[in-house]
């Protein structure tokens, strides 16, 4: 596809879109933008870039949430009667609109999250075409015929779930709110989705446009607000499945919530993956996917390959291209096409990250790169929010930067002599969600992904996410999947129906 060329950065400060699209509320119920009643608290909201103040949030109480349940289960009583066809052709309208507003909706996402707008276009391409895919299955959802003797049959009925609730992350918003409902409205769910309190801004851009394109009122709606709001959310009783994306912690609350009603749940949760890279790899190609596996969304991304692990003959020139590579890397103003890395989301992640880093320089660990605060050079950003990329060398497993999930620009690299070693350790972690190999030796490769203990394997790649994979974790990095044909499953359920042909052969 041709790419729309991006607005320019004076054009797009000076017309001020933010102040156009931050406007309160946030919130989105039965059709339009609603003021909240609101819950306990507001909270301020931030350009992380700038520092400068978006909007006091208005969080939802307990009645809000309500209101936006019940007008999510009204519209799913229509919406999930109407053929798959139809609600297609709703999903496809849908899906364009956010293609021909991809560079606008891309510039807001950046304001709120910090991340680069080349990356921010890209989250929204990957939004669409989500919601495009879905859209393809929904006609081609279907059951079973099952003959039964004495010419009985059964069928089966792939059927909706009902109201959906959706919990968001904060650093892929727009697309986390597209994924969630692209695939629960193609089943014929509605959807309540609460974005992260430090990133509400998109999702309700995605509410309007579901209107736009012909959704009735009701079927995707927002909720805004933190721990609270998510709570009244996963405890209310018409509300059928909860898709949570976010931290295990908060994941490990959600799923004791969800169970007192014995609802569905998709947890999408964090990762401390491994990325192991042996001697006969192509070094270009695994220094290359080295770096995407570390740095997007400046290393804010749950699947990263943080554990680098590199058999030991190549690691000195292996090092040497990442670091200098590493130290290119231009930070700075997310709103520029030439900036790879922005804004960290918010101060205190910033000052997680970096203590992360000074607790690895007091265990032994070598900085070869960054680690340390970044003072952009224009006035107008705010240097609290921005870090250099950085790069860990003299690692050892039992460091906690090569054990915790950091969510923050740092690599760790650590030297492996032989296969068997390095399986045992990539493998000796809680974690599960994501794993990567660079070898040229395909036999080795295939049984490198086979004994991985993770949801996905790249071989050869990292962080490649086409729409058509699915995408979740192993042990406690979650499960259900996001992406791809088998996320039907977690959106729908199974009815049989079984039909006599012949007289009742009652035992009575
Ligand atoms: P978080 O757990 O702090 O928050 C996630 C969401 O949960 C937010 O919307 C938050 O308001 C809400 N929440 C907080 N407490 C809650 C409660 N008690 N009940 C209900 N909801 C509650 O996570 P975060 O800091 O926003 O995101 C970073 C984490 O998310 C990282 O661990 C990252 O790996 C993970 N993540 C995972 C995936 C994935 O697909 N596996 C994708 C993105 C992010």
């Amino acid at each position: 596809m041709a790419q729309t060329p991006l607005l320019q950065l004076p054009e797009f400060r000076n017309v001020s879109t933010v102040s156009l699209v931050v406007k309160e509320p946030l919130c989105f119920w039965n059709g339009s933008r609603v003021k909240p009643k609101g819950g306990k608290s507001t909270e301020p909201v931030y350009e992380p870039a700038t520092g400068r103040q978006l909007c006091e949030l208005v969080t939802c109480g307990e009645e809000d949430v309500d209101q936006a349940i019940k007008s999510a289960h009204a519209a799913y009583l229509k919406w999930s009667k109407l053929a798959g066809m139809e609600r297609a052709r709703i999903m496809l309208d849908a899906a364009r609109l956010i293609r021909e507003r991809r560079t606008e909706i891309a510039r807001v996402e950046v304001v709120n999250n910090g991340k680069s707008i080349t990356e921010a276009v890209g989250d929204v391409d990957a939004a669409w075409q989500c919601i495009e895919y879905y859209a393809g299955i929904a006609p081609t959802l279907a059951g079973q015929h099952i003959q039964l003797p004495g010419g009985s049959f059964a069928y089966t009925r792939r059927e909706p779930l009902g109201v959906c609730a959706g919990i968001g992350a904060f650093n892929y918003p727009f697309v986390i709110a597209a994924t969630n409902s692209a695939a629960a409205l193609a089943c014929g769910n509605a959807m309540v989705f609460k974005p992260s309190p430090f990133t509400p801004v998109t999702a309700v851009i995605l509410a309007e446009i579901y209107k736009e394109a012909g959704a009735p009122d009701g079927l995707f709606n927002v909720v805004q607000g933190g721990a609270e709001t998510g709570t009244f959310m996963c405890h209310h009783p018409t509300v059928a499945k909860v898709s949570f994306t976010g931290s295990i912690p908060t994941g490990k609350k959600v799923m004791e919530m969800a169970s007192k009603g014995v609802k569905q749940v998709t947890l999408e949760l964090g990762g401390k993956s491994p990325l192991i890279i042996f001697k006969d790899c192509d070094l270009e190609n695994a220094v290359r996917g080295a770096l995407m596996a570390n740095f997007l969304t400046q290393g804010q991304v749950c699947c990263n390959g943080t554990r680098v692990y590199m058999q030991r003959e190549i690691m000195p020139q292996f090092l040497e291209e990442v670091v200098k590579r590493t130290k290119a890397i231009p930070v700075g103003d997310p709103q520029l096409q030439d900036t790879r890395m922005g804004a960290l989301i918010t101060r205190s992640q910033l000052d997680k990250v970096l203590a992360f880093v000074s607790e690895a320089k007091n265990q032994g660990a070598k900085v070869l790169c960054g680690g340390e605060p970044f003072v952009p050079s224009d006035p107008k950003l705010k240097a609290d929010y921005f870090m250099s990329p950085c790069v860990l060398d003299n690692c050892s497993d039992d460091m906690r930067c090569v054990k915790e999930e950091i969510f923050g620009p740092v690599m760790s690299v650590l030297p492996f002599d032989n296969e068997e070693e390095v399986m045992q350790r990539a493998n000796n972690t809680s974690y599960g969600l994501a794993s990567g190999v660079f070898t040229r030796d395909v036999a080795r490769a295939h049984r490198v992904a086979e004994n991985l203990q993770a949801g996905a394997c790249f071989i050869n790649n990292y962080n490649v996410g086409p729409v058509e994979m699915p995408f979740g974790g192993y042990k406690m990095s979650g499960f259900g999947r996001e992406g791809g044909q088998v996320t039907i499953e977690y959106y729908s359920q199974l009815k049989t129906v079984v039909v006599e042909m012949g007289n009742v052969d009652s035992l009575f």
